[in-house]
């Protein structure tokens, strides 16, 4: 990682993404601080054209509710895919909630007309790779303070993350990695003020 990484930059309310060779770093980083930011990945070899990157399995790898700088993310073939290597945020990165989706928006927060989410942000991102997507997976949400609380209730705080703190990740296998610069303006996730932000992707290639 001492070359200078290929950046991109990423819109608020928008999707993003990096192919990923095995061995590939890539930054997710918190260019202005508080925003939250939905991340999957998925092999881009392999038997199953519908493998990705599983919360739910990831989870049970390492028996715990949220993941740790070391711990390997796994596929729902149990395949590890990325390695949480570093992290410069308070490590509070949410591996419960779906992706937001127009529907979400307008049945918890009653919006009339469409409103840009995360899910259309990764099928946008898909599609502009040429991949299928059987369903949008629960993302690993980057950044975002959601917690279970001890009578087992979440609750949403405004993201702690401090501009520039960024989560580094190494690919394990060749994979797309994507992402959603949350468009929640809402309820006060994406920093305190709920106002969706641009992010960077730092690609630091292997070879
Ligand atoms: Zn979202």
């Amino acid at each position: 990682m001492s070359t200078p990484p290929i950046v991109t930059t990423v819109k608020a309310r928008t999707g993003g993404s990096v192919a990923l060779k095995a061995g590939d770093h890539v930054s997710v980083v918190n260019v202005h601080g508080g925003q939250v930011v939905d991340s999957w990945a998925f092999p881009t070899s392999g038997e199953d054209p519908y493998e990705y990157m599983s919360m739910e399995h990831s989870r049970i790898h390492h028996y715990r509710l949220m993941f740790r700088p070391g711990d390997a993310l796994v596929t729902n073939r149990l395949r590890e895919i990325l390695t949480f290597v570093a992290d410069t945020s308070p490590g509070v990165h949410d591996t419960q909630c779906p992706a937001c989706c127009d529907r979400s928006y307008r049945l918890y927060y009653e919006t009339t007309d469409y409103h840009a989410n995360c899910s259309d942000n990764l099928r946008a991102v898909m599609k502009a790779n040429g991949r299928e997507l059987a369903h949008v997976p629960t993302p690993w949400n980057l950044f975002m303070h959601t917690v279970v609380e001890d009578n087992a209730v979440f609750k949403d705080y405004p993201s702690k993350a401090e501009p520039g703190a960024a989560v580094t990740l190494r690919a394990e296998i060749d994979c797309l990695f994507a992402v959603s610069a949350c468009p929640q303006d809402i309820i006060a996730i994406n920093g305190d003020d709920a106002v969706p932000r641009d992010i960077e992707l730092h690609h630091f290639p292997a070879a």
